[in-house]
């Protein structure tokens, strides 16, 4: 639910502004109902086939800007489940092995990034939602000091390649890129 929701989803009273839980928050006067505005956990994957790591752009977002495959969990998904859909449904690929690289916040857009690096095969064939793609071997790989990107700086600090931060280059790409 958008922080900017006007009304209860249960009965549909304009939901009001008040302190609830030592926070300012929405609350329906009516039935009790609560909009928590707890972040959304989405699932990351640094997707590796072979020696090279895929990125890809989304359409929405600049020429030359890749990123991980990202999606939002479902319910009912182990965050696992949910990467290997996620994968599958944007590029085909199928997922083999997961590890968790691990978890890191994105207040800016309410959401948690749950990210993982993972074995795929298969060949590529991408979603709607994605123009293009590169495989990029992971010394190539320059990440973004927000998002994702600091999920893929601890995943080549962990392998002992060096890195320089880029800036980030949209305010709404939840990812890193490429030069
Ligand atoms: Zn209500």
């Amino acid at each position: 639910m958008r922080p900017d929701y006007r009304f209860c989803p249960h009965c549909a009273t304009a939901l009001s502004t008040g302190i609830v839980a030592g926070r300012e928050r929405k609350a329906c006067p009516a039935c009790g109902f609560t909009h928590w505005n707890n972040p959304a956990p989405v699932v990351a994957a640094l997707v590796q086939v072979g020696e090279l790591i895929l990125l890809a752009r989304n359409a929405a977002w600049p020429p030359k800007t890749f990123a991980l495959i990202t999606g939002f969990l479902e319910a009912g998904e182990t965050p696992e489940e949910g990467i290997a859909r996620e994968v599958m449904e944007e590029t085909s690929l199928e997922v083999e092995r997961t590890s968790l690289i691990g978890v890191y916040e994105f207040t800016r857009k309410n959401e948690l990034i749950i990210a993982y690096h993972v074995i795929a095969s298969g060949s590529v064939t991408l979603s709607e939602e994605l123009v293009e793609y590169r495989m990029v071997a992971p010394e190539r790989l320059r990440p973004w000091r927000a998002g994702t990107g600091l999920a893929v700086a601890d995943w080549m600090r962990a392998r002992r390649l060096p890195f320089e931060f880029v800036d980030f280059p949209t305010r709404t790409a939840p990812a890193q890129g490429t030069a």
